[in-house]
């Protein structure tokens, strides 16, 4: 009986509800721990069956078992079902239940020991649904939802890791991350995959090698999940998204930005290393940037000056010409550019101005050298220009044959009241017509040279209709930016009336210096003439003999003074005439002969046939004479003359006429030619400037070789064949 005792408290007392069902399922017996956990007291439960407690789905199910406790097929069975509480909620039970059998084993009642579940299996629940949800958002998610062993083992992937790396889910797990990451980026997983064990989340991002071999950029968030019960990293949880394109982004971003940087960098260089100063000013005049040249112009650092502003800095730039323009080039926003002068600095500067969104970019680059030098260059255009105006000589110059340029002296030289007379016309114009040409061709050849011609003997006809003698020399020369002639002409016609006083005052000195000796020539043979006459008058009777010699001495006489007279014939104008040297020079000696035996000297002769020469025949006896003359005055006692003629070239002959007489030095060589230098006592020094002069108008040469004390050879040099409007080419 004690032990019914200890068991009725036992059941009474229990945590676990204790009933007792019959066969029919109806409750016999119910302790305390039951009656609460279905809601019902034990009187309610005793009318009432476990069916009418049991939720309706798990009857079919707990009625199967229970009758195969009832056969004996299993002794006892364990069910979780659910009970409707009497507040209508459901609970789940575990329930333990064992059938109890009569002596006659037939089965008497069953005895069932519940707990109630209903937590756990909620919490079971939510853990399966849990599981399903997050599954289904794995599954769904476009990132790679992969879970991982604490080693890295891959034990599950998502199926978004087809779509990312190519891989079929299958094919990674039992991967690990390493087995796929790029090389360069396994250190950055396996420090990731150390850290997330501390610090339960991480996140990287690596490269990892897709299917088809290439890479793609895959930023990873890696949870670390922990065993509960031992605090143990169990599982790696890694959501991976691709972000190669994110990434390559931000490659070529911080690739352009390097670059960007560098071209900066550059451009700052570049910018200080400009020779030009180079500032920006913002809206409100202040100074953003200043580059090395700037700051040293004007001498104020950099620093201290990028923000302030320029005429707050600067006041003394207020009002001037850079002012003017920096407005204007706001208001107009137009690039200008100009000039101003730096009044603290005292420099001149040229500036450009560019405006910008942000206010303007000024560049300035000091010219002061170089107004100095324009100022210079200025002044002295200005001197040369003044020369050329007040230059007695005339300057002409043509461009494309039309005068473009002329001073006063020219305008006065050619009759014109003012250059506009002359501009525009072309300077051959004032030349006879025949000249045109040759002028024309030279002007050609002028300009593709670089080389002075000079023409002399020259005539123009001026525009009040005077004829004057010119000479002039044209060149080369840019002007205004093109190429141009350039004339000088000179009006030597008061040079030629002089020149022709001096040659008839020296032909009036050799005339008379000739003219005793050809008295006495002419003397000796009237002397005769006059014996014999006379010797005819006493005898009254004629001798042949004698008339025969009277005439002779009278054809003497009459050469004779037909040579002086031509000599002494006052200067015709110049007309070359082709001429036989040969007989002219015997002309000269003829009349020289008498004068050299007068004084014991011989002349010999050495004349070759030769063509004959283009000359005027009364000028070249003019220098014959005075030239032989001199040979014979250099001469004190006993000497001769040798004069030789001869061909020099194909295209020129020459005469030389050696004395023996005192010789000269090279200096006196030198002087030769000057006017009045004779050191005669009735000489008028004026010979050899005549002989030069003559000689140069026949386009010839005269040369003097001398030694003191020995002798002179006088060589002169004439062209065969005259060309009238011969030039010369000076080469410069
Ligand atoms: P002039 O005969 O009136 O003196 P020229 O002009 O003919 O003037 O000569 C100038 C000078 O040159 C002469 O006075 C003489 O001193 C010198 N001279 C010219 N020819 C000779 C010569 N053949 N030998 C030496 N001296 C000469
Ligand atoms: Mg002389």
């Amino acid at each position: 009986m004690v032990e019914e005792v200890l068991f009725r408290q036992a059941f009474q007392a229990a945590n676990v509800g204790i009933g007792m069902l019959d066969i029919n399922n109806r409750w016999l017996k119910v302790n305390p721990a039951f009656c609460e956990m279905v809601g019902y007291s034990e009187e309610e439960l005793l009318y009432m069956t476990d069916e009418a407690i049991t939720f309706p789905d798990d009857l079919k199910h707990e009625a199967e078992l229970k009758d195969k406790l009832f056969k004996k097929e299993i002794k006892n069975l364990h069910i979780e079902k659910r009970y409707i509480h009497k507040d209508r909620s459901i609970l789940w039970v575990s329930l333990h239940i064992s059938m109890v059998f009569n002596e006659n084993d037939q089965p008497q009642c069953f005895i069932i020991h519940a707990e109630d579940i209903t937590m756990k299996r909620q919490t079971e629940q939510t853990i399966v649904e849990n599981e399903q949800t997050y599954r289904l958002i794995a599954e769904q998610s476009a990132d790679i939802v992969g879970r991982y062993y604490p080693d890295g083992t891959i034990f599950y992937c998502s199926p978004s890791v087809r779509e990312i790396l190519g891989y079929e889910p299958c094919e990674v797990i039992n991967k690990t991350p390493y087995d796929y990451v790029h090389p360069d980026d396994q250190h950055k997983l396996a420090a990731c995959h150390n850290q997330v064990t501390n610090t339960n989340k991480e996140k990287t991002c690596a490269r990892f090698r897709t299917k088809d071999n290439t890479f793609v950029w895959l930023e990873s968030i890696i949870k670390s999940i922990k065993d509960p019960t031992t605090d143990q990293p169990k599982e790696m949880i890694a959501f991976s998204r691709d972000v190669t394109t994110r990434v390559t982004a931000e490659h070529e971003l911080k690739k352009s930005k390097q670059r960007l940087e560098q071209l900066f960098k550059h451009i700052k260089r570049s910018l200080d290393g400009v020779t030009d100063s180079f500032i920006t000013v913002d809206k409100n005049f202040c100074f953003t940037f200043i580059n090395k040249e700037a700051e040293q112009v004007l001498n104020h650092s950099r620093t201290k000056l990028i923000g302030k502003n320029l005429w707050s800095t600067f006041p003394e730039l207020v009002g001037t010409n850079f002012d003017l323009k920096l407005h204007q080039a706001f208001a107009e926003r137009c690039a200008i550019q100009s000039e101003f002068y730096f009044p603290t600095l005292d420099d001149w500067f040229h500036f450009r101005i560019y405006p910008t969104e942000e206010g303007a970019l000024i560049y300035f680059l000091n010219i002061t050298k170089r107004k100095q030098i324009e100022t210079k260059l200025s002044e002295s255009e200005e001197r040369y220009r003044s020369l050329v105006e007040f230059s007695p000589e005339s300057i002409v110059v043509h461009i494309n044959q039309k005068v473009v340029y002329i001073n006063p002296a020219g305008v006065a030289l050619l009759g014109a009241t003012d250059p506009s007379d002359v501009i525009g016309k072309r300077i051959w114009d004032f030349f006879p017509e025949e000249n045109h040409d040759v002028l024309y061709q030279s002007f050609r050849q002028n300009l593709n040279g670089n080389h002075k011609q000079r023409f002399t003997g020259h005539q123009v006809t001026t525009l009040d209709g005077e004829t004057k003698h010119i000479e002039f020399t044209t060149k080369r020369i840019m002007y205004e930016g093109k190429p141009a002639v350039k004339a000088i002409l000179r009006d030597v016609s008061e040079r030629k009336k002089y020149e022709e006083l001096m040659s008839k005052s020296e032909k009036l000195s050799l005339v008379g210096q000739l003219a005793a000796g050809v008295a006495h020539e002419v003397r000796n043979p009237l002397t005769s003439i006059k014996g014999f006459v006379q010797i005819f008058q006493a005898s009254k009777s004629y001798n042949d003999e004698f008339a025969r010699i009277i005439l002779d001495e009278l054809d003497r006489v009459e050469s004779i003074i037909y040579e002086f007279l031509t000599l002494a014939k006052p200067n015709q104008e110049m007309v070359f005439k082709k001429l036989d040297l040969k007989l002219l020079l015997e002309q000269v000696v003829t009349l020289l002969d008498t004068q050299a035996m007068f004084r014991d000297h011989q002349i010999f002769t050495d004349f070759d046939e030769l063509p004959f020469v283009e000359c005027e025949e009364n000028q070249l006896k003019q220098v014959f004479v005075n030239i032989i003359q001199n040979a014979l005055e250099a001469m004190s006692s006993k000497g001769a003359v040798y004069i030789k003629l001869k061909r020099h070239s194909e295209e020129t002959i020459s005469i030389d006429i050696t004395d023996t007489g005192r010789g000269m030095s090279d200096e006196r060589i030198r002087q030769l030619g000057e006017p009045f230098y004779s050191n005669k006592e009735k000489g008028t020094g004026l010979g050899l400037m005549v002989c030069f002069k003559i000689i140069e108008h026949h386009n010839g040469n005269i040369h003097f070789s001398s030694k003191v004390g020995k002798g002179t050879t006088v060589t002169i040099t004439l062209p065969i064949k005259q060309n009238k409007h011969a030039y010369e080419l000076i080469s410069q």
